[in-house]
């Protein structure tokens, strides 16, 4: 094995072993709100306010849509979210979290903050790991791992950076040096084919 193919294994390992921290902390915040690992990426996802149908939710959250109406169907039965008409198409719902869902999301939120707290990394540490794991995230998109991706790295409005001017996004007119990246940007446009920038 070459250094820079161990170097990229003991990252791999890294990510994943921190993976199964924040998998086994998100597990516990889900028992104690009786709801499903599933449920709770629901919870999570919406507490954007953003309402959204089935299909693109279940795309989001790489799971199948029958797997996700399940888990939609459980948190509509604690009234933690509700089904609302589609008003671009009539004869499809759209699902939003209700007050009890808010609620239980911001518990959750308020619960893993000390858990997702680097604390004990720099601002500039932070902000380089963000944007190699914005890029590995992007190449598993284009490998076909991921489905959905709205970071930065992938959008349409991300200009380059050029010379000592930082990176840009054109369409709210910011910089966007590395501690500025998005994750999940709502005004994600998608570059078509996806390239990612660097
Ligand atoms: S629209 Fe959002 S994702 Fe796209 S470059 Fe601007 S901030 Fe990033």
């Amino acid at each position: 094995m070459t250094a820079d193919a161990d170097l990229e294994r003991r990252v791999l390992a890294a990510v994943e072993r921190l993976g199964r921290a924040l998998r086994a902390a998100r597990q516990d915040a889900a028992t104690r709100h009786q709801v499903s690992q599933l449920g709770l990426g629901v919870l999570e996802t919406l507490s954007d306010g953003v309402a959204r149908r089935i299909g693109d939710l279940a795309a989001e959250l790489d799971v199948s849509q029958p797997t996700l109406s399940e888990a939609v169907n459980a948190l509509q039965r604690r009234g933690l979210i509700a089904r609302t008409r589609d008003p671009l198409d009539m004869r499809s719902s759209r699902v939003s979290l209700t007050e009890d869902g808010r609620g239980v999301a911001a518990a959750v939120a308020a619960e893993l903050e000390p858990v997702l707290a680097a604390k004990d990394s720099s601002d500039a540490e932070l902000a380089t790991t963000l944007k190699v794991l914005l890029r590995e995230i992007a190449r598993l998109q284009t490998a076909g791992v991921i489905t959905v991706n709205r970071s930065c790295l992938t959008c349409h409005h991300h200009q380059p950076a050029a010379g000592r001017a930082p990176a840009r996004c054109l369409l709210l007119g910011v910089p966007l040096r590395d501690h500025d990246l998005r994750v999940d940007c709502p005004e994600h446009v998608e570059r078509t084919p996806v390239t990612v920038a660097r």
